[in-house]
């Protein structure tokens, strides 16, 4: 069982602190190993106390915090399936999840309490909404954290029992249910571990979200598994982020594109010291090598290392290893042990492509997941007869085993014929120092033909630089079929909150700015 995988050396680890609530200035909200354990493990007892049976679903619906592990363990060791809910979520959304996963049970917290019970209202069937601080009418997390009932003993078949319900991202549809079972997570972490180790000592900021499966391993799971401590920050807030870097003397970081790019540009950056790190893993979104390069530069740091993987995945299959010395740029990283991997062929299905050729990623493991919750055809889609996930992604692997990912293979933008990949044009845009951040899309010309698209943010200083200055300068670094043809200046990029550009956002708005124009007409 994935609590005991994760908690089973907490007692321990004792006294050794394992949560640090990073907004707390004094630094004095801690948690400590010895107390995780018994958090935990009372929750899980407050919670059987309640009503909550082995197999039933509960919503764990909060921002980062250093209650949130101990939630999540009591959960699990009650027997519940943790479904871990965006802390943003409309009311509408979060009870479309509830009503997806049959969740019965919602844990919150009081500033969001009132979409929590909105949400238990559209759906019905909620047993009881628990609070981890405090609100009227409602029971407290810290509360039940005193009591007296018996642990419950069940029997959780690792194999079989969905230990975590966590939704895929929504990039390129609605997210759906991915059922991970105590062994795929339990095995996961321990396939990870050589690629990343952790230890007492390891001091890791905590700013992805606990609720997307990401945060969940990197952040959670594998530093409380191995005594590190882990520094809670419930948003990404880079001034607070860089802060906290600096106060606690964070040594290992875990972020997505847009934090690198931020380390990497920000002048804010400047301003503190953040000699403490020695690493960044950075995984959710293609980072391009120069971006990489650019950060690790900046703070006098080894390459940033990628890890790549998916909710489906539990959600590794490949990790930079923090002990290659010189992994070559822009690699997400070497197969993890007990994994196999396929490259197949785009235009002949079935086919492997020949060696160092891009095509799908198809993964076949111990860490894939049980399936979709409730969608056995999109299931079947994704998990061939034989075990394969295809992950919809295009990579290659070169000589020496690292893989390299080009892109989704849903968002490649089909321009006469040939193949482009929007994050390739959006790499070299972050490259022109006018630019902040820049996304790039498929669009159509008058002429019917798909043609890429720049969304850019400019920088605050760069006020005079125009759409013309933009084609100008990706024309000058790319064949000619990469060139991107429509440039637009936006406030700021939509994103998910693993990091991932929303593209479809980006489409809608151009179906609207569409439609607009023919109504004009
Ligand atoms: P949905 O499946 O709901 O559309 P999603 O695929 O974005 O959403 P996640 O499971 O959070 O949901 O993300 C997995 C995807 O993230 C991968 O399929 C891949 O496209 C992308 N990804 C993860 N790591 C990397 C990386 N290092 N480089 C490039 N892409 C990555
Ligand atoms: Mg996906």
């Amino acid at each position: 069982p994935i609590h005991d995988a994760v908690l089973g050396g907490a007692a321990e680890y004792g006294d050794a602190v394992a949560l640090i609530d990073g907004t707390d200035r004094t630094g004095a909200t801690t948690i400590t190993y010895a107390q995780l354990d018994t958090f935990h493990r009372r929750l899980a007892a407050a919670f059987a106390d309640a009503g909550v049976r082995k197999g039933d679903v509960l919503a764990l619906h909060s921002p980062n915090s250093v209650a949130y592990p101990a939630v999540f363990y009591g959960a699990t060791r009650a027997g519940a399936s943790v479904t871990t809910v965006h802390p943003l979520a409309t009311a509408e959304e979060f009870a479309k999840q509830l009503s997806d996963s049959s969740a019965r049970w919602i844990v919150t917290v009081s500033p969001l309490l009132e979409a929590a019970r909105r949400a238990a209202e559209l759906v019905g069937g909620i047993e009881e909404i628990f609070v981890c601080d405090e609100a009227d009418g409602h029971r407290s997390i810290r509360t039940m954290l005193g009591s007296a009932a018996p642990e419950p003993v069940l029997a959780i078949d690792p194999d079989e029992d969905v230990a975590a319900l966590p939704y895929s991202s929504g990039t390129t549809g609605i997210p759906k249910g991915v059922m991970l079972t105590h062994r795929s997570i339990a095995t996961n972490l321990a396939q990870l571990e050589p690629f990343i180790p952790m230890g007492p000592g390891d001091r890791i900021l905590a700013v992805l979200p606990f609720f997307h499966i990401y945060g969940l391993t990197a952040l959670m799971n594998a530093p409380l598994r191995k005594g590190a401590t882990v520094v809670v920050l419930p948003r990404f807030d880079l001034e607070q982020f860089l802060a906290a870097i600096e106060k606690h003397r964070i040594n290992g970081l875990y972020v997505a594109p847009p934090i690198v790019l931020a380390l990497a540009k920000h002048p804010a950056v400047a301003q503190y010291d953040l000699s403490s790190l020695e690493y960044i893993v950075s995984a959710a979104a293609p980072l391009d090598a120069q971006l990489a390069r650019a950060c690790s530069a900046r703070l006098g740091l080894p390459p940033v290392r990628q890890a790549y993987g998916m909710t489906e995945l539990s959600p590794g299959t490949h990790v930079v290893p923090l002990s290659a010395p010189n992994p070559p740029a822009g690699a997400v990283g070497k197969l993890l042990p007990n994994t196999e991997m396929r490259i197949l062929s785009l235009d002949d299905p079935g086919q492997d492509v020949a060696p160092g050729e891009e095509g799908e990623i198809a993964i076949r493991g111990p860490q894939v997941m049980k399936g979709y919750l409730g969608r056995p055809e999109a299931t079947a889609d994704m998990i061939d007869a034989d075990g394969w996930v295809h992950t919809g992604d295009i990579g290659r692997v070169d000589e020496d085993g690292w893989l390299f990912v080009v892109d989704r293979v849903k968002e490649l933008i089909k321009y006469k014929g040939f193949q482009v990949a929007p994050a390739e044009l959006e790499a070299l845009l972050l490259t022109h120092e006018g630019i902040a951040d820049a996304a790039v899309i498929g669009v159509y010309d008058e002429d019917g033909n798909e043609v890429p698209k720049a969304y850019v943010v400019r920088q605050p200083a760069a006020t005079g630089l125009t759409g013309d200055d933009v084609l100008a300068y990706v024309a000058e670094r790319v064949a000619p079929y990469k060139k991107v043809r429509r440039v637009e200046f936006i406030g700021g990029v939509p994103r998910a909150a693993s990091g991932k550009i929303l593209r479809r956002e980006l489409r809608d708005r151009e179906d609207r700015a569409g439609r607009e124009d023919r109504e004009k007409e």
